[in-house]
């Protein structure tokens, strides 16, 4: 069967003498590798649309086995996502988070979404260590985890205050403090935050400006959890851990010292 479905490249691994296997995360069928044959050739018609971020639309004939890739069309051109060093970074880290999270032929509602969103912001020159921080909050329920974020993970109370624990995942109010001894006190600034990334789509979000603090924050509360609860390892993040220790390879860029509202 031939079907023209929207995707995104996740990776392309070279196959044999000429051939690509490729991994698209697309709109209509959520995650699948086909063969693009003869695309490692660089004259081949295949061989720019199946770099790695690319988006379009593509001809994908499915059977049984693996599918074939034999046409695409690029869409939007990702092109600052290619050029820039900070970009690219960031938007590998997504993907390489998406396609761990994620098995083929799976269907989860919104995370094309989530990865067309996270990388046209990127490609818009939003701040990707921000998009990224938000693509992290946003695919812990699929990697299983539901942090309980509207009210207290304990007692179900809606007003007070509140602090975040790793135990219960989510918040606890004054109330509930005692139960978990390593909670993290935060603002009622930092609550909204928090709840902004992990329930508020990335197109709707705007250009959200945030300290460097601000995000680190987010990170490490972000980052324990899935250390700590989903135990995976991405290739990606040691080279972001090591471009954000090393501020010089990363010139231009002054961000405003407010808080986006
Ligand atoms: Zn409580």
């Amino acid at each position: 069967m031939l079907n023209k479905w929207e995707g995104i490249i996740l990776k392309s691994i070279p196959y044999g003498e000429s051939n690509k296997i490729v991994t698209i995360f697309t709109k209509e069928a959520g995650k699948l590798t086909a063969m693009a044959r003869g695309a490692k050739k660089p004259a081949s018609r295949l061989a720019a649309i199946t770099q790695p971020f690319t988006h379009g639309t593509f001809l994908i004939r499915t059977g049984r086995g693996m599918g074939t890739l034999e046409q695409g069309e690029r869409g939007e051109s990702m092109r600052f996502i290619r050029e820039d060093l900070e970009a690219t970074a960031y938007a590998s880290y997504i993907i390489e988070l998406i396609d761990r999270l994620t098995e083929n032929n799976e269907r989860i509602q919104g995370i094309y979404e989530l990865l067309y969103d996270a990388l046209h912001a990127i490609d818009e020159r939003y701040d990707p260590e921000a998009i990224a921080l938000f693509v992290e909050w946003k695919m812990l329920p699929v990697a299983g985890i539901h942090p309980v974020l509207h009210q207290c993970a304990n007692c179900g109370a809606t007003e007070g205050e509140f602090a975040f624990s790793f135990q219960e995942i989510g918040f606890l109010c004054h109330r509930c403090f005692h139960i978990d001894k390593y909670l993290i006190r935060i603002s009622p600034t930092q609550l909204k935050l928090i709840r902004t990334f992990y329930t508020v789509p990335i197109h709707r979000v705007g250009n959200l400006t945030l300290k460097k603090t601000t995000k680190q924050f987010m990170k490490k509360l972000v980052r324990t959890i899935y250390d700590e609860q989903v135990g995976i390892r991405l290739k990606s993040r040691s080279f972001l851990d090591q471009l954000e220790s090393t501020p010089e390879l990363l010139p231009r860029k002054e961000k405003p010292e407010e808080e986006g509202e």
